[in-house]
């Protein structure tokens, strides 16, 4: 895989499968920008001189604006935006209404809201270059729903679907791609979260394998994906769930 010309910014670096994510695009030659909330960039990323770390709250669109437009301003602009960063919190329909609303504010501005805009400064960009590459971090919540705890995560990443889809559809003759990839249970500190309240057999029992999906599955399609070879695969979703569904 030669990514070489690829510069990409990949949300959420620092773990699990941004994390990966990055350490695939790097193996396959490209520059990567990630970004993180609070916790330190791992040691093999920063120590490569194609990595660049930066600290957003992708909570705060203030934030956001300061620390990632000025990226789509550089003469090499990321031409690869992978929208990985996503928050998975509970909260019950028994819920207080004002716990209902926090919950379902925070959860859309981290996963959807931030996306968007993140986005819309790429394609701006990328219409003016006549190239580019979006790839958003969904969930298979997006298609069969979550527990009733995680409502508001599963309506985030089905909007991110949408979102995708619409990108796909207008922005293909200005060279740009988009997909969106849909994980089931990936080996993280996401889905130990679950494994705490559920317990681990609840994330192998659907699966076609043992394990839990390692996050290395999601980090080599993406690399594959920002090689921009399978541009008509457009609008796509790339289910990579252990044979969770199959659809
Ligand atoms: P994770 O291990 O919890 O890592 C989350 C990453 O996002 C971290 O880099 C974190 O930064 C960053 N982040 C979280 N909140 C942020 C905020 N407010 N502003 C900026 N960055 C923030 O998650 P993961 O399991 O790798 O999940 C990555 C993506 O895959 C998410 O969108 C998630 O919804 C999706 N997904 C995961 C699974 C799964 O089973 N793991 C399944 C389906 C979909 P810090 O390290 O600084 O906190």
């Amino acid at each position: 895989m030669d990514n070489a010309h690829v510069t990409a910014l990949v949300t959420g670096a620092s773990r699990g499968i941004g994390y990966s994510i990055a350490q695939k695009l790097l193996e396959s030659g490209a520059t990567v920008i990630g970004t993180a909330r609070s916790s330190k960039f791992p040691g093999d990323l920063v120590e490569q001189e194609r990595f660049e770390g930066i600290y957003v709250d992708l909570a705060s669109l203030d934030d956001v604006r300061k620390q990632i437009k000025p990226l789509f301003d550089r003469k090499r602009a990321p031409n690869v935006l992978i929208n990985n960063a996503g928050i998975s919190e509970d909260a019950p329909f028994s819920s207080s209404d004002s716990e209902w609303m926090q919950n379902w504010n925070r959860t859309i501005a981290v996963n959807l809201t931030a996306p968007s805009l993140i986005s819309k400064w790429a394609i701006n960009r990328w219409v003016e270059e006549g190239d580019g590459i979006l790839i958003n971090v969904s969930s298979r919540a997006a298609y069969r729903g979550d527990t009733e705890q995680f409502a508001s995560y599963a309506a985030s990443k089905g909007g991110l679907v949408s979102f995708t889809k619409s990108v796909a559809r207008d922005f293909g003759r200005q060279g740009i791609a988009a997909y969106s990839i849909a994980p089931g249970f990936i080996d993280t500190d996401m889905a130990s979260e679950v494994k705490e309240v559920y317990g681990e057999e609840y994330l192998t029992r659907d699966l076609s394998f043992d394990e839990v999906t390692p996050p290395g599955q999601v980090g080599e399609m993406v690399a594959f994906l920002a090689t921009g070879k399978v541009k008509h695969m457009t609008g796509a979703t790339f289910h990579i769930n252990g044979g969770s569904y199959m659809i």
